[in-house]
């Protein structure tokens, strides 16, 4: 047991152990090493600086660790060191753990990245084959798009400088639009008036009429590749048929002017002959006046009387004349009218079936070659379909060739109701319609003929009051993509024969 020491040698001893454990003489280590020495009980005092200090550094990063951080100042203030604990883990746990979706979202999104090499592809390339279209008047699109791709072709593209080149790329591009737009809607205008200038300018504008009515008809917005390739065609019939008439009517006026000349001619003709007569009649007169015996007269008088025969002869000949170029003239003028009405119809009748004003063969061929065309271009399916009237021979022996006619208008009207504005209508023969459905797939096809069946019997057609049902059977085929479009034609068609095998008024796909 060691002896009990006084303070001073306490002391003395304790600065010794402090420099034998080589610890730095901090007030704390020299008490620790006093009470050892003394055998009292190493108290340390709370470190309250210290751990305020501590709580000074720790930043809240939200407000559950800002509500921690109260906690630890209080812990301190009570120096309660399970206090001190719990707020220091509560303000971890708070920091750490729970990333909040939207931030950690934000912080993705202003990471900053260069744009992905195929995205700066893309849009460089949509840049360009947008261009064209835009049609660049001021030539600013052309520098904004310019600097565009020059920023997008940069690898790594520079994003701030994308942003702003972008912005001002697309408002040129939008003030480029809008002009394309007006110029569209003026080239329209245009158009309109040329139309209907041709329609004054015609000879005879009651056989232009429907043509120039179906024109100023399609020019009206949205103006599409298909409404342009229909004015074109309709168009081209008007010139044709128009110089077709022209050079037919100067002809006609020509055969006129001459019967007019000779007319005339003849006129002078029946004027030299009166005065011929007129001199005989005088010198006939003269004579008379000196005749003294009548056996003198005698003679006179038949001078007189064939002098005056001749002449009823030949005005009897000029009237034959003149009725015979009245008639030519009547006949002529005649031919005319049949003319401008042939013409009148022959120019309707160019591409579309007179009788129901559906697309013909010639038009069925053209029709055809631009669906194959437009089928082949944009990938997308064309469907054709043949449908033949159920029992047409009986109808028109029952009711008449007349009800039978009207019968294939009713059903011209009802396809043309209910099909959509794409399809094409051609009457194929007889009574076999033909019906042209792009962007349609077999299926699809199938199911419109079948719509058009149902909307058939719905729709009763009235001859001479009596309700006639007509239906019909037939056959749809889509086209493989290099098929000829007859071949598909035939397809339907041995489908629909089919249809008529299995009982009739039934569409089948071929
Ligand atoms: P199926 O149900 O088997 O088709 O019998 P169908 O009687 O309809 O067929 P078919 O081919 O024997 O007769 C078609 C008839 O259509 C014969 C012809 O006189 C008539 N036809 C063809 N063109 C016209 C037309 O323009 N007007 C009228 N009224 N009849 C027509
Ligand atoms: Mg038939
Ligand atoms: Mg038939």
């Amino acid at each position: 047991m060691n002896e009990p020491k006084n303070p001073s040698e306490i002391a003395r001893e304790a600065l010794k152990r402090l420099a034998a454990r080589q610890l730095s003489p901090t007030p704390a280590n020299y008490q620790a090493c006093y009470n050892e020495i003394a055998n009292l009980p190493n108290i340390v005092p709370f470190p309250e600086a210290p751990l305020r200090h501590v709580a000074m550094a720790l930043k809240a990063h939200n407000a559950e660790q800002e509500n921690f951080l109260g906690q630890l100042d209080v812990a301190i203030g009570k120096r309660s060191w399970q206090g001190i604990e719990e707020a220091l883990v509560a303000f971890a746990n708070a920091g750490s753990f729970r990333p909040e979706p939207i931030a950690l979202a934000v912080a993705a999104a202003t990471v900053p990245s260069g744009l992905p090499v195929s995205l700066a592809d893309r849009l460089a390339r949509l840049v360009e084959s947008v261009m064209p279209a835009l049609g660049d008047e001021s030539g600013r699109v052309s520098v904004a798009a310019h600097d565009l791709l020059d920023v997008l072709r940069k690898n790594p593209a520079d994003v701030p400088a994308l942003q702003a080149i972008l912005n001002t790329f697309s408002l040129q591009a939008s003030f480029a639009a809008e002009e394309q737009a007006e110029i569209k809607e003026s080239l329209l205008g245009l158009l309109h008036l040329i139309i209907a200038n041709i329609g004054e300018l015609s000879i005879d504008d009651r056989w232009l009429k429907g043509q120039v009515d179906g024109l100023l008809a399609a020019v009206s917005p949205p103006l599409t590749l298909r409404h342009l390739d229909e004015m074109g065609r309709r168009l081209r019939d008007v010139m044709e048929k128009q110089s077709e008439a022209k050079s037919r009517a100067v002809e006609a006026q020509e055969e006129m002017r001459q019967m007019l000349s000779a007319f005339i001619e003849r006129l002078g003709t029946m004027n030299e002959s009166s005065e011929t007569f007129q001199g005989r009649i005088e010198e006939g007169a003269r004579q008379i006046e000196q005749v003294k015996r009548i056996e003198d007269l005698a003679p006179l008088l038949r001078d007189v009387i064939s002098a005056t025969r001749t002449m009823a002869e030949e005005t009897a000949s000029s009237r034959e004349q003149l009725k015979a170029l009245q008639v030519k003239v009547q006949a002529t003028e005649a031919e005319l009218v049949q003319l401008h009405m042939e013409l009148d119809s022959a120019s309707a009748m160019a591409r579309h079936d007179p009788l129901t004003d559906a697309l013909n063969r010639k038009g069925l061929d053209e029709a055809l070659a631009r669906e194959i065309a437009s089928m082949r271009r944009k990938e997308t399916p064309l469907s054709v379909s043949l449908l033949d009237i159920d029992n047409f021979k009986c109808l028109n022996d029952q009711y008449g060739h007349e009800a039978g006619d009207q019968a294939l208008i009713h059903l011209a009207n009802v396809a043309r109701r209910n099909m959509r504005p794409s399809d094409t209508l051609a009457r194929y023969g007889g009574e076999e319609f033909v019906i042209l459905m792009p962007d349609t797939k077999l299926e699809n096809g199938i199911e419109a003929m079948t719509r058009l069946q149902r909307e058939l019997t719905k729709a009763f057609y009235l001859s001479s009051k009596e309700k006639i049902l007509i239906t019909f059977s037939a056959g749809v085929a889509q086209l493989s993509c290099d098929e000829d479009g007859y071949d598909a034609i035939k397809r339907a068609d041995k489908a629909m024969y089919f249809a008529k095998r299995a009982g009739k008024n039934r569409v089948i796909g071929g």
